[in-house]
């Protein structure tokens, strides 16, 4: 595979065990393979494959979420490490045929030249079709599709761990981790939102639902939940608001005007920028840092690289509310956000696993 001359190599670069980008042989696309860190374990990150406007701009996407990787696998206790690999498609129309194959065989290819150092798995703009294609030329992917053995959609384990997060944040701000009367308002009632929402009103809340797609509506009916535009959401009177479609739900314009005691859902980045945790805190708003509450998408990946039973599985996702209950209780007694817990935790497990102390 050829190395790529032309791309800005982001100085951040500097503090990641691997960069690996090229350019594929097939397809000619530039393919980004970020290791941040093994100190855990291998590195496990989804292959993202997305148009850029430049070779640059994906790179720093996989370096940025390559060290979230990392972030999130710690905090959520598991022996795994923090990789991100990124396909830069070649305009904004989905790749397909061909192409979409040449690239993917390249992407496997790079990640096999990694020897395991980094296992890939879907992410935005792959599933589980791709992976199987990726596994044609490595052996380091996990999600593939249940008929392959694999662990296929991840997002019933996601639901279930935000939901154990939730019920940690209802324990440390009401003393009662009970679900019956309380208001929770889902915001994207997708993969993850629609289960949470389903789970929750099974366990007695009253939730309110919205979503950009008014075909929604109809879980909506079926749950006997109560439906809301997707611009009033965000205001939405509730004990808990629960963001599950796109991040940067909250940001500077929206974080005074939030009516929530709890804010605890499965986006990624759900703050636009990390300082709104200290908005939140100062609000008394409980936040539950999105990257644990929205681990058990990564467990069930994890899952399938280690082969755990469903009891495993379980254990770990129940995990998921103690860490919470954990960085809320540390957030409190030190006075800093359970943003600035959970990194903290993340880098202490970092520095004190065996690999670390070697
Ligand atoms: P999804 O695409 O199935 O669902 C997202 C839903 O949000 C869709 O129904 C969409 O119409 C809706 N939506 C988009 N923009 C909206 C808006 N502005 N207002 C209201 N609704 C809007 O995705 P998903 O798999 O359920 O993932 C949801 C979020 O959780 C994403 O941020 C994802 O990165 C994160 N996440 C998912 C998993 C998983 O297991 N699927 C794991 C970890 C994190």
């Amino acid at each position: 595979m050829s190395a790529l001359g032309s791309v800005r190599w982001p100085e951040a670069a500097a503090d990641y065990e691997e960069l690996r980008v090229v350019s594929g042989p097939r397809s000619g696309v530039t393919i980004a393979i970020a290791v941040h860190s093994t100190v855990l374990g291998p590195a496990l990150g989804g292959a993202r494959m997305w148009h850029y406007e430049s070779p640059g701009d994906g790179i720093e996407d996989a370096l940025r979420l390559a060290r979230a990787m990392t972030y999130k696998a710690a905090a959520a206790g598991l022996l795994l490490g923090g990789g991100k690999g990124v396909i830069c498609a070649p305009s904004a129309e989905r790749p397909e045929g061909e192409l979409r194959r040449a690239m993917l065989l390249d992407f496997g290819d790079a990640v096999a030249s990694l020897g395991g150092k980094y296992v890939t798995a879907e992410d935005v703009g792959t599933g589980a079709a791709d992976m199987a294609v990726i596994a044609e030329r490595t052996s380091h992917v996990v999600g593939l599709p249940g008929e392959r053995g694999g662990s296929g959609d991840p997002s019933p384990v996601t639901a279930r761990g935000v939901l154990s997060a939730l019920r940690a944040c209802l324990e440390h701000r009401f003393g009662d981790a009970s679900l019956p009367g309380v208001r929770v308002c889902v915001i994207g009632a997708g993969h993850v939102g629609g289960r949470l929402a389903r789970l929750l009103v099974g366990g007695g809340a009253e939730v309110t639902i919205t979503d950009v797609d008014p075909s929604r509506r109809a879980l909506a009916e079926e749950l006997g939940a109560r439906w809301v535009e997707p611009g009033e959401a965000i205001l939405t009177e509730c004990d808990v608001l629960a963001p599950c479609a796109l991040g940067g739900v909250i940001d500077a314009a929206t974080v005074d005007q939030l009516r929530c005691a709890i804010v605890c859902g499965a986006a990624n980045n759900v703050l636009a920028e990390e300082a709104l945790a200290t908005d939140l805190a100062r609000r008394g708003i409980v936040y539950a840092p999105d990257f644990i509450a929205n681990a058990g998408g990564l467990i069930s990946v994890y899952a399938e690289l280690h082969h755990l039973d469903r009891d495993a599985v379980t254990a770990l996702v129940d995990h998921i509310g103690g860490a919470v209950l954990h960085v809320l209780d540390e957030a409190d007694r030190h006075g800093t956000t359970p943003l600035a817990e959970a990194q903290s935790l993340a880098l202490q497990r970092l520095r004190t696993a065996p690999a670390a102390a070697a």
